[in-house]
């Protein structure tokens, strides 16, 4: 039974999966193509800049990377995204293939005006964590089965993972991918991020180094 309601889940997913369209994406660390997905809804939607051939003899290095407008787009300190996202894609741009998911979601999947009612409460004092549950979510309600499905229907079912977290290498398994690698994805420590990265380390169990 479980098999049965879990392969129905899957073609509900693969019916909902939708390629909008792609396009040539120059970049300053090289060529890449972008393509567009949505999901189950339009407001699901994510980007991938692919390089290379995904499916080809060797696995390619792949970032699975949450929308952070205070980092990627207005340089905030707060946290290491856009860091992460630069070392991201100038490793892909090296490597002989790799996709970088962009994915809108926002402080970790809580909404950016969450997200900065969640920054209000670090400043009074409370860690990442504790303010995303003072504000009653889970520390971390992103999902993976929309990601997962986008690395499928690009042909990338085995991967080297650009992460520091464990987690996300588990729920990509969950929904069919092989990570085969798990690359760190470690910029260098500035002063600012250090407690946020503390956090990360001690109650999420991300593997940082120097923190
Ligand atoms: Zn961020």
């Amino acid at each position: 039974m479980a098999t049965k309601s879990h392969t129905r889940k899957k073609l509900r997913r693969q019916d909902t999966l939708h390629h909008v369209a792609h396009a040539d994406l120059p970049s300053k660390w090289g060529k890449f193509k972008i393509h567009g997905f949505t999901g189950k809804s339009p407001q699901e939607e994510a980007v991938a800049l692919v390089r290379g051939n995904l499916a080809g003899r060797s696995a390619p290095l792949v970032r699975v990377h949450s929308q952070c407008l205070t980092g990627d787009v207005l340089n905030s300190l707060r946290c290491d995204c856009r860091a992460q996202l630069e070392l991201s894609l100038k490793n892909i741009a090296k490597a002989p293939s790799g996709v970088l998911l962009y994915l809108p979601q926002e402080g970790r999947g809580i909404g950016l005006m969450n997200k900065l009612r969640a920054y209000q409460l670090q400043d009074q004092g409370m860690d990442t964590v504790e303010a995303n549950e003072a504000l009653g979510f889970a520390s971390d309600a992103r999902e993976y089965e929309f990601p997962a499905e986008i690395l499928k229907q690009l042909g990338a079912r085995k991967i080297r993972l650009l992460s520091n977290n464990p987690e996300k290498v588990r729920q990509l398994e969950k929904f069919g991918i092989q990570v085969i690698e798990r690359v760190p994805c470690q910029p260098r420590v500035s002063k600012i991020s250090r407690k946020y990265l503390k956090t990360k380390k001690s109650k999420m169990g991300h593997l940082l180094k120097g923190v």
